[in-house]
């Protein structure tokens, strides 16, 4: 269980991660705009084809993030947050600190990455 302190924490701690990502997400589409309207000669189309799929997956990253995040500081809402989906354990605050968004404490994700 989060003391009030450290639920404070990781609530910020989320929210710069999830504003650092909307920003990434951002410039990435901006990006592709600019990319798209830059490769107008056919002969670019090769480059331009790779940079925008580049930007498409860079973009899908950081909304998959964001995504995540969103989750996270949901289950900091509900009070669930560092309590470990498979076993109901505490996740150890270490690994929280690392990986805000982790679901599962270190043993159980060692388990579910053997098997
Ligand atoms: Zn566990």
């Amino acid at each position: 269980m989060l003391s009030a302190k450290q639920t404070v924490h990781f609530k910020q701690v989320l929210v710069t991660r999830i504003a650092e990502q909307e920003s990434i997400l951002a410039t990435a589409q901006r990006e592709t705009r600019v990319a798209v309207a830059r490769y107008a000669d056919p002969a670019d189309q090769a480059a331009a084809e790779y940079e925008k799929q580049s930007l498409v997956h860079k973009a899908a990253a950081a909304r998959q993030t964001v995504k995540t995040l969103k989750q996270a500081l949901e289950r900091l809402r509900q009070g669930s947050f560092g309590e470990c989906a498979e076993c109901g354990g505490d996740i150890e605050l270490k690994r929280l600190e690392a990986i805000p968004w982790a679901r599962y404490c270190v043993r159980c994700q060692e388990a579910r990455e053997q098997g």
